[in-house]
C-alpha cells in the first residue's frame, strides 16, 4: 500500500518518540487485559446472584420453589462455563499478541498457498484461515455448553449432527459470500480512495448493512430453519389479522418457526419492508402458550410497540454514528507503518491495518458504547410494554412474560450492574412492575 500524501499529527507524534513507537502494541495489550477482567468481573458478579437468588413475589404462584431452585442451578452452572469460556478467550488474546500469532499466520497462508503478500488472494485466505482457526478453537467451548450445560438441564433441542452442520453451514457462507466482499470492499476502497477511503468505505458498508437487514431472514435464516404459514382458520391467526388492522401494520402473513429444532426459548419477530410485511412465531412460544391466544397476541402487541414507535430504524442511527467513528478513526491509524511492525506484520495491508485497529482502540470504545446502547434499548422495551398496554393486552402481557420466565427461570434475578450493561432487555420483575403501574394509571384515568 502506499504511503499517504502528507503526515497527519499523530504520525509525526509517534515517529518523534521511541516510548510512543510501541503505543499501539502496549495499548492493545492494556485494553484487551483491562476489557477482559472487567467483562469477567461483571460475570462474577452475575455468578454469584445465583448463589443469593430467591423467588420474587409476581412469581410465586406460576413458580414452584422446585421450578426456582432448578432455574438457579442453570444460571449458576451457565455462568460458572461462562467464566471458564471468558477466560480462555482472554488467555487466547494475550496468547495471539504475545507470539504475534496473526502475523505468523498471515505469512504461512502467502507461503502454503503460494500467493503474493497482500493481494486479494492472500488477503481472503488469511481471513479464511483466521476464521477457521478460532471456529475450530471454540467450538469445543459452544459443543459443551449446548450439550452438557444446556442439556443437563433439558434446554438443549438440537442433535449433534445439526450441531456440526450449522457451524459447517455458517463458516462456507462466510467463507463464500462475507469474507471475500469484506477483503474486496476494504482493500479496494482503501487503495482505491487513500486518505479520503472513509467517506466511500461508510457510504458502502451502510448500504451493506440495510441489504444485509432484508437478506438475512429472507435468504439466510430459511436456511437453517423451516417457516410453514400459520393456518388461516385458526383462533390465533383471526386474533392477530384484528390486531394487525387495528394498529393498522400491513400484514401480509404469519410464519410458524421452528425454533423448537434448535431450543426451547420461545420468541417472535417482525420483517419485511413497506408494505410487505411478515410475523414471524416460534413453535416453542406456541407451545409455552398453547391455548393461551391471548397471551400469544399480546407478545407481538410488544413486538409491533417497536414496529410502531420505529425502533429499528431509530437503533440504526447509533449504528450508523458508531460506523462513521470507525471509518474516520480508522483512517488516522491504518496507515501508519509503526503499527504493523508493533504486531509483525512486514507490509501494510488495510485488512489488517482495520483489524488492528479494531483490536487496539475499537473494543474498548464499543463497548463503552454498547452500554449506551444497552440503556436506549431498555427504553424501547419499557415502551413496547406500554404499546401493549394501550392497546388492552397489558394483563395478557404480564401473564406471557410469567409464562416466558417459567421457561428462563434464570432471568429472574440477574445482578444489577451485569444485567445495566449486558442485557438488552429489562429484568422481567421490573417489567412487571411497570406494566402494573401503567394498568394502575389507565384505571385511573377511566375513573
Ligand atoms: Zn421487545
Amino acid at each position: 500500500m502506499k504511503a499517504p500524501a502528507g503526515t497527519s499529527f499523530l504520525s509525526s507524534l509517534l515517529s518523534s518518540s521511541p516510548l510512543l513507537l510501541a503505543m499501539f502494541y502496549q495499548s492493545a495489550v492494556i485494553g484487551v487485559n483491562a476489557l477482559g477482567i472487567w467483562n469477567l468481573y461483571l460475570l462474577k458478579r452475575e455468578h454469584r446472584s445465583f448463589q443469593k437468588a430467591t423467588l420474587p413475589p409476581p412469581f410465586k404462584d406460576a413458580i414452584s420453589q422446585e421450578e426456582f431452585e432448578q432455574g438457579a442451578s442453570y444460571g449458576r452452572d451457565s455462568t460458572a462455563f461462562k467464566l471458564v469460556d471468558d477466560a480462555f478467550d482472554l488467555l487466547m488474546s494475550n496468547a495471539e499478541l504475545f507470539y504475534k500469532l496473526p502475523a505468523k499466520l498471515y505469512k504461512l497462508t502467502s507461503k502454503l498457498f503460494n500467493v503474493a503478500l497482500g493481494s486479494f488472494s492472500h488477503s481472503y485466505l488469511f481471513s479464511v484461515c483466521s476464521d477457521a482457526c478460532s471456529t475450530l478453537v471454540k467450538l469445543p467451548f459452544s459443543y459443551y455448553d449446548t450439550f452438557v450445560v444446556q442439556q443437563k438441564h433439558g434446554y438443549n433441542r438440537i442433535t449433534k449432527r445439526d450441531f456440526f452442520l450449522d457451524a459447517l453451514k455458517y463458516f462456507l457462507l462466510r467463507a463464500a459470500f462475507l469474507h471475500p466482499a469484506q477483503t474486496y470492499l476494504i482493500q479496494f476502497v482503501v487503495r482505491r480512495f487513500g486518505r479520503s477511503f472513509p467517506f466511500a468505505f461508510f457510504a458502502c458498508t451502510s448500504c451493506l448493512l440495510f441489504l444485509f437487514a432484508h437478506v438475512y431472514p429472507t435468504l439466510i435464516m430459511p436456511l437453517f430453519n423451516k417457516f410453514t404459514p400459520l393456518n388461516q382458520d385458526t383462533l390465533l391467526y383471526a386474533k392477530i389479522q384484528q390486531l394487525a388492522s387495528k394498529v393498522h401494520y400491513p400484514l401480509q402473513s404469519v410464519l410458524i418457526m421452528d425454533g423448537s429444532r434448535r431450543s426451547s426459548h420461545g420468541n417472535a419477530f417482525l420483517y419485511g419492508f413497506g408494505s410487505n410485511k411478515r410475523i414471524v412465531l416460534f413453535d416453542t412460544l406456541l407451545e409455552q402458550m398453547e391455548g393461551k391466544e391471548d397471551c400469544i397476541v399480546s407478545v407481538l402487541c410488544h413486538e409491533l410497540g417497536h414496529w410502531y414507535y420505529g425502533h429499528v430504524t431509530w437503533m440504526l442511527v447509533p449504528t450508523l454514528f458508531q460506523l462513521c467513528g470507525i471509518c474516520f478513526g480508522a483512517r488516522t491509524v491504518i496507515f501508519d507503518p509503526n503499527m504493523y511492525g508493533e504486531f509483525g506484520f512486514d507490509d501494510q495491508n488495510p485488512l489488517v491495518g482495520l483489524d488492528l485497529f479494531a483490536q487496539v482502540f475499537l473494543n474498548p470504545i464499543c463497548t463503552l458504547t454498547g452500554y449506551l446502547l444497552c440503556y436506549v434499548c431498555r427504553h424501547f422495551e419499557f415502551q413496547a410494554d406500554t404499546f401493549a398496554v394501550e392497546n388492552d393486552f397489558g394483563e395478557e402481557l404480564r401473564h406471557a412474560l410469567v409464562l416466558v420466565s417459567k421457561e428462563s427461570k434464570k432471568i429472574l434475578n440477574p445482578d444489577p450492574l451485569y444485567s445495566a450493561l449486558s442485557h438488552t432487555h429489562p429484568p422481567i420483575v421490573e417489567r412487571i412492575a411497570a406494566i402494573d403501574a401503567q394498568m394502575l394509571k389507565r384505571t385511573k384515568q377511566a375513573t
